[in-house]
């Protein structure tokens, strides 16, 4: 049996509130032991808390999403500190800069980044990159800011965006975007990559794998990805699986560790 970790997953939001044990069953029978959470705002930092002390299996972090910047606050800084005094806090995240979507002003997404990679860089915490439209920036308020650990969230760039994160040491995020069939630019990419940089991730309910575009996304899909991402890289699936779930624990650490062990104990019993 594989064992896989979703890295990146909101499956806290309301899209799962009538079938989430459901989802939870199937992540397990797909091979999925632990997932993140990712806390994006203050109302998805009681959310995922809540996931997180209802399923040992899941893991979250904490952040201020771009798209959420307008809240931000010196007091929202000490609160997100705050919240990750909690030892199943594994990452600041997700923080970075969208200039696709322009929910806030782009001068306070920038603070926003700016004071969150200091904090994670304060508290040895990695953090997860959100971007759109913004790669080159993002990596400069790293470089301002850092050194931190962190990944690249939904890594959707091109062999030169890839070389400038693994350069910084950041972790590739791989999800369903790299199943699409245009991403063949992210393909070539994530073949060129060192394979102990490489995490998966849904982005649940968010971005389902080719032939599922539209529908609504859960950990289970992410086998998806990671058959492309075998192939891609011309690997047996099991040894990717190990791979890439030995960089998650690499990346978010201890806890997340436990998460899959209480997984696997699921498993067994289930
Ligand atoms: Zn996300």
């Amino acid at each position: 049996m594989i064992s896989l970790v979703d890295t990146h997953a909101h499956l806290d939001l309301p899209d799962f509130d009538d079938d989430r044990d459901a989802v939870i069953d199937r992540a397990l029978a797909a091979g999925v032991r632990a997932v993140v959470a990712i806390g994006f705002s203050p109302e998805r930092w009681v959310s995922t808390a809540e996931l997180v002390s209802q399923y040992p299996m899941i893991v979250r972090t904490v952040g201020l999403h771009p798209n959420h910047a307008s809240e931000w606050s010196e007091d929202l800084l000490t609160r997100i500190e705050q919240e990750a005094s909690d030892p199943r806090v594994v990452g600041i995240g997700e923080i970075g800069l969208d200039f696709y979507r322009d929910y806030a002003d782009p001068e306070i997404q920038r603070i926003a980044f700016a004071e969150q990679v200091r904090l994670a860089r304060r508290l040895n915490l990695p953090i997860v990159i959100h971007q759109r439209n913004a790669e080159d920036e993002v990596i400069e308020i790293i470089e301002r800011n850092g050194p931190v650990r962190g990944v690249m969230h939904c890594f959707s760039g091109d062999r030169r965006f890839a070389a400038r994160c693994l350069d910084f040491g950041l972790y590739l995020g791989v999800g369903g975007v790299a199943t699409y069939k245009s991403s063949e630019a992210v393909r070539d990419a994530l073949a060129a990559a060192p394979l102990d940089r490489l995490i998966l991730e849904t982005d649940a309910p968010y971005l389902a794998p080719q032939g599922r575009r539209g529908s609504r996304n859960e950990p289970a899909m992410i086998v998806r990805a990671a058959e492309t991402l075998a192939e891609v890289r011309g690997i047996e699936l099991d040894a990717l699986a190990d791979a890439t779930t030995r960089n998650a624990v690499a990346l978010f650490g201890g806890a997340l560790a436990a998460a899959i062990r209480s997984g696997e104990a699921r498993r067994a019993c289930g």
